[in-house]
């Protein structure tokens, strides 16, 4: 007898029968003599439409009340899912995250997990029930109800996963696993029978949403063994693992990964001085903004340009406060731009292969796209490019690499 989470997405829980389908799947997994954790998203759509909602009253609504509604979709899904099971004879209770409790800090729209009690899913466990918990919400040590950002129903799983020292946690979801690519921008994309946790945490974190990235963060700390796999079809899905012995064989890179989600600004013009690299971007991060890739050139005439990204939706604010620095250190200009997009090749094989930069470059100059900033680490080189370039690049890319099926 095993102890399993299963997380089910929006899509998978998107309609009433979808829901019963659901359950009849979690059924299966009972009757085989497993305990099962089920942690399930809001209703598809549902998460923003009522985001939506709020945004018709004002633009800038408190996160705290933003949070408190958000998480209704979720506290929707657990109550219909427990229902669905009752109905099918399949004792089952439903928790919220301040149920459970799922204690997080007061980040709103943003918590990180502070720490999960487990004792009262295991009580029910124990007595034979299914236990249907809120994925991506929780509560502060006040009590007020945090949510932990978009996608963060996987990361509810694998912190239930770890807490309860569970033997999987299965992300059920609209595909049937994690491919070298977005499989809805190329068709082409494979499955990975298995992706290490350090090359998925790069996948996550430069904009594949198949796993939110604390989820894959959690499951790599906790040492949760995840898989990914499809809610309605049968198959093995795909194996996040620990490490990769087979890595001679592996290809060099692994995956692909894009996101439209970038922003880019440039303050020129800037005096060369120590400190100006603080005094820029330190006020930036001191609005909380992010910051991704950074890059600076110093021209001859002792004046400097920076070039960074942040995610689009701090560009207004990242703006306003750009703007300010450069009136107060005497830049010459400031300019930025939401119409670009971040490409990203990831790959443990990289590691010990030389040239896969320039391949790439090589690959994006035959289309004839213009690479405007690059950053590399160890097992990933990123180029931002025009956002209409996007899936142009992703797709040449994809065949450049060996990777189309
Ligand atoms: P859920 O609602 O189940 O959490 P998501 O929409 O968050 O589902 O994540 C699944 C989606 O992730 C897929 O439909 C797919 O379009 C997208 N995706 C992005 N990159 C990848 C990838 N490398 N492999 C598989 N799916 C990916
Ligand atoms: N419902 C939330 C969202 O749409 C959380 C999740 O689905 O994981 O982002
Ligand atoms: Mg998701």
């Amino acid at each position: 007898m095993a102890l399993i989470v299963q997380k089910f997405g929006g899509t998978s829980v998107g309609s009433i029968e979808r829901i019963e389908q659901v359950a009849a799947k979690v059924r299966k997994f009972r009757e085989e003599g497993h305990q099962v954790v089920v942690v399930v998203s809001a209703m598809s759509g549902e998460t923003n439409r009522l985001l939506g909602l709020a945004k018709q009253i004002t633009s800038k609504p408190s996160l705290r009340e933003m949070d408190m509604m958000v998480s209704t979709g979720e506290q929707v899904t657990i109550a219909l899912l427990a229902i669905a099971l009752m109905k099918q004879g399949m004792p089952a209770i439903s928790f919220t995250g301040t149920q459970v409790p799922i204690v997080t800090d007061s980040s709103y729209s943003k918590a990180r997990i502070l720490s999960i009690d487990e004792s009262k899913i295991r009580t029910e466990l124990d007595v034979g029930k299914v236990v249907v918990v809120a994925g991506f919400q929780g509560v502060d040590e006040q009590g007020h109800i945090t949510t932990l950002g978009r996608g963060g129903s996987d990361t509810t799983a694998v912190a239930i996963a770890a807490a309860l020292k569970a033997d999987e946690c299965q992300i059920y979801t609209d595909v049937d696993g994690v491919y070298t690519t977005d499989p809805r921008v190329v068709p082409k994309a494979k499955r990975l029978e298995k992706i290490t946790f350090e090359e998925m945490l790069e996948m996550a974190s430069l904009g594949s949403k198949v796993l939110q990235i604390r989820a894959v963060e959690f499951a790599g700390k906790y040492n949760v063994p995840l898989r990914v796999l499809h809610s309605f079809q049968e198959g093995a899905g795909t194996l996040i693992t620990l490490d990769d012995e087979e890595s001679m064989e592996q290809p060099i890179i692994s995956g692909i990964a894009f996101s439209r989600d970038e922003a880019k600004l440039t303050i020129r013009g800037v005096p060369d001085t120590p400190g100006v690299a603080y005094k820029i971007l330190g006020s930036i991060s001191d609005a909380n903004i992010e910051i991704d890739m950074i890059v600076q050139n110093v021209a001859k005439d002792h004046t400097t340009d920076f070039t960074f990204t942040v995610n689009h939706l701090d560009y207004d604010k990242a703006m306003e406060i750009l703007q300010n620095t450069a009136s107060q250190i005497g830049a010459r200009e400031v300019a930025g731009t939401t119409n670009i997009a971040k490409v990203s090749i990831v790959g443990v094989g990289m590691r010990s292969h030389a040239g896969v930069a320039s391949q790439m470059f090589g690959a994006l100059a035959k289309e004839n796209i213009n690479i405007q900033m690059i950053s590399t680490s160890e097992i990933k080189v990123s180029v931002v490019l025009d956002e209409k370039y996007l899936e142009l690049a992703v797709r040449s890319l994809h065949t450049a690499f060996g990777l189309d099926a």
